[in-house]
């Protein structure tokens, strides 16, 4: 028994000792794509960007090394898309305060707005939801509830210890500001004359980058999509949005696979193809996705996706393996498989349903797809550090990171040639759709 536990225990130092040098080599990896994809040069990688571009080309750069055939002759998937310049949709806001004396607070950093064009408005503030006739009111956590919309406030100051940040650019009658501490004390504690606000956004249509690779397998008429989003919501003023867990992570895990599945088919082709595809534009509702689904679809008679977005931070969660409501019966046999085989790994593994991103883009193409994410990144609750200041890579997890990319890698070579199809011959319906992209797409895109 005593030898046993010693022949056991020799066996697990060498396992370990290769699992270790392998595991720090990978690490290396994920950790070298985030620090680049998060850094100032790629300035928040909003679509359309330099910084954008500068991250595109760091994906085509990696495809390159790691010997993935090009898409349509290159690794640049173009299309165009509405988009607007970080570097002037800046928002200026100044309080005249009784005394004679004015301040203009810094944007990015004491306040930042939704994005609505066409705002600019000089008008007194009001605390007090009985008398907001053409006012700003000042919302805090002491506010009774009311209905902003149907009021007749023409705008909203909300307190907030961090900003969000999206990128969606509406034309709307009502604007929303969060304001932090410095903002929200010199408005509570002086006497307030009056307050200006104005948003400079405008929206410019440009061809812009998603980044595709092909992994090619024995039969390329099928092939297995997966995907990460790697633009996020840029930065305003001096402070960055960096999007290290949204989606700097899915786009480290999807590059550490197409460097682990290029070497594992250099032994034996996979069955089938794999396609990398980097999606650009989904902080703007999916737009690279919505693109690129109709052309990949002409290059084969079949496929299926796992996009990821959201994986590996810091007490972010059970692992979810994401869906619409709606598309169980398309996404069924796909879901169950990843829900099962996540199970089976270390990795806690929860099949509730959390938000949207671009698989999405597969679905209402009648494309299985699912995306997996960690649960509370992408929920609503107070935890959530996304599309926020916060989100760097101190609160990277890249031992997590690595697990996953473990599990993800495992599962792709079991299933090798396996295409999920449908449960039941049942499209998502029309109306299913439109409520989808009415109720989800654009509050939820993270
Ligand atoms: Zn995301």
């Amino acid at each position: 028994m005593k030898k046993m536990v010693h022949f056991i225990h020799t066996i697990l130092i060498l396992t370990m000792m290769t699992s270790c040098a392998q595991q720090d080599k990978d690490l290396h990896t994920l950790e070298s794509s985030l620090t680049f994809l998060t850094s100032d040069e790629c300035m928040g990688r909003s679509t359309g960007t330099e910084g954008n571009q500068l991250a595109a080309s760091y994906i085509a750069d990696q495809y390159k090394t790691f010997e993935l055939d090009t898409y349509n002759d290159q690794y640049y998937h173009h299309y165009k898309q509405s988009t607007y310049d970080p570097a002037t949709a800046t928002q200026e806001l100044t309080v005249f305060y009784k005394d004679g004396t004015q301040k203009s607070y810094v944007y990015g950093l004491d306040f930042l707005g939704s994005m609505i064009e066409d705002t600019s408005v000089k008008t007194q503030i009001t605390t007090d939801i009985h008398d907001l006739d053409d006012k700003i009111i000042i919302v805090d956590e002491h506010t009774p509830a009311f209905n902003f919309r149907q009021s007749n406030a023409v705008g909203r100051f909300k307190k907030t210890d961090v900003l969000f940040k999206s990128n969606h650019v509406r034309s709307d009658d009502k604007f929303s500001v969060e304001i932090t501490n410095t903002l929200y004390d010199d408005l509570m504690s002086k006497d307030v004359d009056y307050v200006t606000y104005k948003d400079n956004v405008s929206t410019e249509e440009k061809e812009v980058n998603n980044v595709i690779g092909i992994l090619k397998g024995k039969d390329s008429t099928h092939a297995l999509v997966l995907s990460a989003h790697f633009d996020h919501v840029g930065f305003a003023g001096d402070t960055i949005f960096r999007g290290a867990i949204d989606n700097a992570s899915g786009v480290a895990i999807l590059l550490e696979l197409a460097e682990r599945l290029k070497k594992r088919s250099l032994e034996e082709p996979f069955d089938m193809d794999i396609v990398f595809a980097a999606l650009n534009g989904e902080e703007y509702g999916l737009m690279g996705s919505k693109a690129f689904v109709p052309s990949i679809k002409e290059h084969y008679h079949f496929l299926y996706n796992i996009n990821m977005d959201c994986i590996g931070k810091k007490d972010g969660g059970d692992l979810a393996v994401n869906s619409q409501r709606e598309e169980l019966l398309l996404n069924k046999k796909l879901q169950e498989a990843l829900f099962n085989h996540f199970s089976e790994s270390d990795i806690p593994v929860t099949d509730q349903f959390y938000g949207l991103s671009d698989h999405y883009s597969f679905n209402r193409m009648n494309v299985p797809g699912v995306t997996i994410g960690q649960g509370e990144v992408f929920g609503e609750n107070d935890t959530t550090s996304i599309h926020t200041p916060e989100d760097t890579v101190d609160i990277v997890d890249y031992d997590y990171m690595n697990r996953v990319v473990d599990v993800l890698y495992d599962f792709i070579i079991h299933h090798d040639g396996n295409m999920f199809r449908r449960h039941e011959d049942v499209s998502l319906s029309v109306t299913g759709a439109r409520w989808i992209e009415r109720n989800l797409l654009h509050p939820l895109t993270a």
